[in-house]
């Protein structure tokens, strides 16, 4: 699963997987707000800028103060409550995370693009009603606006893959390691120490390696941050 859902010692259990997007499916949030706490959300570097451009920062300046682990998954408080919920509800809900806009549904694709998704049993205290409408997890994944979301994330785990790959044979291969040890680029640090979630701060790498005026719109600057890292990758 790209998202994982819970943290929980316990996760929440699974009630049916190996759905598809023609799956019947129907539910309506109440907005009760319960699935907000004791969570481990994941975010990757699109969801950042997302949550950045609805908060008028910069991703280096949102993952320092939202995310743990390098920009890998949002913060909680002291209480077990993702940093962005208020009294009033989700502070960026226009901007959510994908897996806060999929729940109850979790998605899965593996290396072969295969997808499926499934569907979580709901927080003890959920008010969301099932069934109300005719419907099929394609229709939930329209109404949660999901699209660009799920095209970033499997772009991201495709370079992630390739990522991973690339450091493995460096750690494996002494040659090699040599060779990257003696490059001392930044792109090297950046991948090493998982600054390359920083969107901001890899593009502005890219953009004044290139002479490229840095992209403001959050579209344009992920595709960039893509070309940059697949560049990376390929030099390395
Ligand atoms: S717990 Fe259920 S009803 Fe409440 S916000 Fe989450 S999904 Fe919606
Ligand atoms: S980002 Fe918003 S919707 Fe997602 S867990 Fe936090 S408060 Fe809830």
């Amino acid at each position: 699963m790209l998202h994982p859902q819970s943290n929980r010692a316990a996760p929440l259990p699974i009630r049916r997987t190996g759905l598809d997007r023609q799956t019947p499916f129907s539910f309506s949030c109440m907005r009760c707000l319960q699935c907000c706490q004791a969570k481990k959300i994941q975010v990757n570097p699109y969801e950042i800028a997302r949550l950045a451009r609805n908060l008028s920062i910069s991703t280096t300046q949102c993952i320092a103060r939202y995310t743990t682990e390098n920009g890998s998954y949002l913060k909680f408080d002291d209480e077990n409550r993702c940093i962005f919920l208020g009294p009033q509800g989700c502070h960026v809900h226009a901007d959510r995370p994908l897996v806060c806009r999929l729940y109850p549904l979790g998605r899965h694709r593996n290396e072969r693009g295969e997808e499926w998704f499934s569907e979580i049993e709901p927080e003890a205290g959920c008010q969301g009603k099932y069934d109300r409408e005719p419907g099929a997890v394609e229709n939930w994944l329209d109404d949660q606006e999901v699209h660009r979301y799920l095209q970033a994330a499997d772009n991201y785990l495709k370079l992630l893959w390739e990522m991973m790959a690339l450091l493995e044979q460096g750690g494996n291969d002494e040659e090699g390691a040599e060779e990257a040890d003696r490059a001392g680029t930044e792109e090297k640090s950046l991948f090493e120490n998982g600054e390359w979630m920083d969107m901001d701060a890899a593009v502005r790498i890219f953009c004044t390696q290139r002479a490229l005026p840095f992209p403001l719109d959050v579209e344009d600057k992920m595709r960039m941050h893509h070309d940059a890292l697949q560049f990376w990758i390929q030099q390395s």
